[in-house]
């Protein structure tokens, strides 16, 4: 039976479909600037997440929600830096982000998503968002193709309609609009799998470089591990690879098998825990890279990763949630207060955000192309900040762009040497 809306806001002026970190962000500062907020998540929090290491240019979207001081006062790793280890185990210098930017903003945090989520969601609430767990959102209403809705079902089964000015879609993966419009491109080049678990007591450094994440290539390169060191002495340890590299045609589909079949590849990783205690079950995602078409719609809005996914070689995807969350966030707010909620109101943030996204997409495909980046640094030494940028996700600017045609070149040079 469907019923109009009954508990809570009956109209809301915004329904956000997915507690994450992007619903949490855009819910949390539509309801600042003043607008009513609905924010319908399937779970219960605190629920289980990948995604753990933040980078630094998040710290201007934390502040902006209110959230520092609990991350300060919380019990996450301090992060400073990131270090690649490469497929022979030879460590680079590692990154430190405050020897690029001297500001707090350098520190960042490893976090265990399901408290860092709850602690976002609850930040929400505390802002004046109506969270309501445990309600699935079954489809997104559309009128003359407009949104102008949602249908949504909670665990008795009882399913309502909710009616509302504009629908943000935050559901993650599940891709509610963007599925449902035929907008997912899937990325030609970035076909990625993983497999993960926990360790307790793996090696870790001591002083500015405990919380370091080490990106570790396995011997070949067709892969590489990621280490992030998490709090209660217990690290994330996973490997990334192309999908059919790591579960085609190999002998076994047991993933804890291929898991160490990669660790038998990387020399970076062994030493780190080898004298561990597995802390986790084996868990695995296919993580193709995809994004939609559009990033608005007459009614609609896509946020984090329900808008695109992005590899994760440099820890990109809750800054790019935080960032697209804030800035749907303030075209909404715009939007309803000038009663305009058209496609292009609401998605006048898309072309620069695309453009940063793109920038972090290159330095990606960069690394997965066999890029020298100790070479590319050494040739061009005033473009090492540059590259920093990328790493601590200040994407959102030119400039970046006059790496590339210097990277081509180099590559260019590379294959001549070689062949
Ligand atoms: C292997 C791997 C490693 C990663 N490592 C990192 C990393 O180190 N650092 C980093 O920043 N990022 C990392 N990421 C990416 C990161 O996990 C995501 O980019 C980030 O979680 C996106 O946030 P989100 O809010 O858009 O989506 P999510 O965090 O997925 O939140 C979506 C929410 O929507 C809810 N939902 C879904 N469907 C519905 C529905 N129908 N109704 C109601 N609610 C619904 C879900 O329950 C969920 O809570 C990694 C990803 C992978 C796959």
């Amino acid at each position: 039976m469907i019923q109009q809306a009954s508990r809570g806001l009956t109209q809301p002026d915004v329904v956000v479909i997915g507690g994450g970190p992007s619903g949490a962000t855009t819910a949390t500062l539509v309801a600042k600037q003043g607008h009513s907020v609905l924010l319908l998540e399937r779970e219960h929090f605190p629920r289980y997440h990948i995604g753990e290491s933040l980078i630094p240019e998040t710290f201007w979207v934390l502040e902006r929600l209110g959230m520092l001081e609990k991350l300060r006062g919380s019990r996450f790793v301090n992060k400073h830096s990131v270090q690649f280890v490469s497929e022979h185990g030879r460590l680079s210098e590692p990154f430190y982000f405050a020897d690029h930017k001297p500001h707090e903003s350098a520190r960042t945090w490893q976090v265990l998503r399901q408290d860092f989520d709850m602690m976002m969601l609850e930040n929400a609430r505390d802002h004046g968002v109506e969270v309501q767990e445990g309600v699935r959102v079954l489809d997104v209403l559309f009128d003359a193709g407009r949104a102008v809705g949602v249908r949504a079902a909670d665990e008795t089964g009882a399913v309502r309609e909710i009616r509302c000015r504009v629908v943000v879609d935050a559901a993650g993966q599940s891709c509610m609009i963007q599925d449902r419009l035929g907008l997912r491109e899937w990325d030609p080049v970035l076909k990625k799998a993983a497999i993960w678990t926990y360790w307790k007591g793996a090696l870790r450094d001591s002083g500015r470089d405990e919380g370091a994440t080490m990106v570790m290539q396995t011997q070949g390169k067709q892969g590489w591990f990621w280490y992030i060191p998490l709090h209660d002495d217990v690290a994330s340890v996973g490997v990334v690879a192309p999908y059919d590299y790591l579960f085609r045609g190999r002998d076994t589909k047991d993933i804890e098998k291929l898991y160490f079949e990669e660790v038998g590849r990387c020399p970076g990783v062994q030493p780190r825990i080898a004298g561990a205690e597995r802390n986790g079950p084996f868990r695995v995602a296919k993580e193709y890279s995809y994004r939609s078409r559009q990033v608005a719609g007459d009614g609609w809005v896509l946020v984090g990763d329900a808008f695109g996914f992005l590899d994760p070689l440099y820890s990109s995807g809750v800054l790019l949630a935080l960032k697209s969350g804030a800035c749907a966030a303030d075209a909404i707010s715009e939007g309803l207060s000038k009663g305009d909620t058209s496609a292009a109101q609401l998605g006048k943030w898309g072309p620069e955000f695309i453009a940063g996204m793109d920038r972090m997409r290159r330095l990606v495909c960069e690394f997965y192309d066999g890029l020298n980046f100790g070479q590319f640094v050494r040739k061009h030494s005033d473009r090492k900040g540059l590259i920093t940028d990328v790493l601590i996700g200040d994407l959102f600017k030119e400039d970046i762009d006059t790496l590339w045609p210097l990277m081509d070149e180099l590559k260019a040079e590379q294959s001549v040497a070689v062949s």
